[in-house]
């Protein structure tokens, strides 16, 4: 583990001393490192490194900058399960999703960007004019800990394709797999500069944002930092990209076979209890006809019972532990008060497993509101918790999806494709699935309301670190 380390030009370089932050195993709770915080004049070096080497690296032929993007597609895979394993360590995700999700989503996203670069239409004519997308220079990217590996390489992949030289601040809670990346795009030669990692806190993120050489943030993460960092961005001006947070809904309408609907329930419940809830885009607000409420809380509560908590190296486990001692308290305040204030608690509850008592576990927890009004059914829990609410019919489920301050992405399901389709246009989110549908890592990806603006993934997210330049001829 390359602790106290950042990778800047090319090379690994101490940092300054900044008192580190210890990383910690969310099963046994037990130190697995320390992060290292990078300081201001940190920042400066790798984001001075990412500007000298942005000309050569946007001057390249697209077709050479496919070439290492592969290779570092290549390098992640030949480490694919030391990157699964690295990651359920940090963030406690069974192992088998970690390779799935964790470490096959970055390679996926890698690999994508080399094939989508070729087909960005560097030019145009246009009348008189010849328009022309050029990279937008040097980017700061800063990550939250959920997927750490998947957040640094939908970024990464995409600025390196447009052209663009990058500087990645992780999360402190999960920083080593970038580091590992860096090592992977050290081995293939990419050229020094182009990639640097600079680990640290809030205090490195806001010098990246901040600094006056970074061309374009890139942000996942909570609303609360994502509107400090738009602050910060604004006093130069320079663009910025958020992804925020979500309170996801799936619909079901009326009409629903047993068959159907049994799906729908599994697919809700699949997608909240996802990597134990703390996923942007899960489904957390479940949203059924009336007369189905009771019938779908027990089918709910009988699917949750199905994702044994645990070890999450074990084969058998489901549902791994919260990442941090904090989320655990978060998650358990939010629980407590929707029951305090009225909230039916329908499944689970804020009590632990007996047999866990080392970890951050949260039992699968399901709540029924009384309106979309209740805190329950309109914060970002961000643990394994499910809001159900009734509604009266295709107007009221739509308003109940519409009435959050969020809009990343939902589901609606229909005996009628067409139907569903109508209705999920009507949803003001980023992505919606229809009866199922799964998840596309090219269709592009982003919120819209407080879950943020701008688009990742596939050629969506390689337009986004481009700029449009018009020459009069
Ligand atoms: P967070 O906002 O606390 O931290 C995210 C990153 O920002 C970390 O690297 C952190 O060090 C850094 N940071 C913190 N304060 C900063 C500041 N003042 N200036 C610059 N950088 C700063 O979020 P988190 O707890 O790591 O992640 C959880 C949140 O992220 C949830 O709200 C979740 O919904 C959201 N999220 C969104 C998406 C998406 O794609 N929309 C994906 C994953 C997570």
């Amino acid at each position: 583990m390359r602790e106290h380390f950042a990778y800047v030009q090319g090379m690994w370089t101490r940092l300054e001393e900044r008192a580190g932050i210890a990383v910690v195993n969310p099963t046994d709770e037990r130190v697995i490192g320390v992060a290292a915080a990078g300081s201001a004049n940190d920042v400066t070096r790798a984001v001075r490194a990412a500007s000298r080497a942005f000309r050569e690296w946007a001057g390249l032929p697209v077709a050479e900058r496919a070439e290492f993007l592969r290779a570092i597609a290549d390098g992640l895979q030949d480490r694919i399960d030391e990157i699964a394993a690295l990651i359920t360590a940090e963030v406690g995700t069974p192992l088998a999703i970690s390779q799935r999700i964790q470490a096959g989503l970055p390679i996926a996203s890698f690999r994508a960007a080399a094939d989508l670069v070729g087909e960005v239409e560097w030019s145009a004519e246009l009348g008189n004019s010849l328009v022309l997308k050029e990279p937008l220079g040097v980017v700061g990217a800063i990550t939250p800990w959920n997927y750490p590996l998947h957040q640094v390489a939908a970024k990464v992949s995409a600025a390196l394709a447009a052209g663009c030289t990058v500087v990645v601040k992780p999360s402190e809670l999960a920083p080593f797999s970038a580091l590992l990346l860096a090592e992977v795009a050290d081995e293939v030669g990419l050229p020094p500069g182009v990639l640097n990692v600079v680990p640290g806190d809030g205090i490195t993120g806001e010098a990246l944002v901040a600094h006056e050489l970074v061309d374009v943030v890139s942000f996942t993460g909570s609303p609360a930092t994502g509107r400090r960092i738009g602050e910060l961005a604004a006093r130069a001006p320079k663009p910025v990209l958020l992804e925020l947070g979500g309170k996801s809904a799936s619909v079901l309408l009326d009409g629903l076979s047993e068959e159907t609907e049994q799906a729908a329930l599994a697919d809700a419940v699949k997608s909240c209890l996802l990597n134990s809830g703390q996923t942007c885009t899960a489904l957390t607000r479940l949203v059924v006809p009336r007369d189905r409420l009771d019938a779908a809380l027990s089918t709910v509560g009988d699917l949750m019972d199905q994702y044994p908590a645990g070890d999450p190296t074990e084969p058998t486990t489901k549902l791994g532990p919260l990442v941090s001692q904090r989320q655990y308290d978060s998650v358990i305040a939010h629980i407590e008060s929707a029951i305090d204030s009225g909230a039916k608690l329908a499944h689970g509850g804020p009590v632990r497993y007996p047999e866990l008592p080392r970890g951050y576990f949260v039992r699968p927890t399901v709540l029924v509101a009384g309106s979309s009004a209740d805190p329950i059914a309109r914060e970002e829990v961000f643990g394994p918790v499910l809001t159900v609410l009734a509604h009266d019919g295709e107007d009221d489920a739509v308003r109940i999806a519409n009435d959050s301050e969020y809009g990343l992405s939902g589901a609606v399901w229909s005996e009628d494709r067409d139907r569903a389709i109508a209705v999920a246009r009507r949803i003001r989110a980023g992505q919606i699935d229809i009866c199922g549908g799964k998840f596309n890592p090219l269709a592009p990806f982003g919120g819209v309301k407080r879950s943020g603006f701008g688009r990742e993934l596939g050629s969506y997210g390689i337009e986004e670190f481009l700029h449009t330049k018009s020459l009069q001829c």
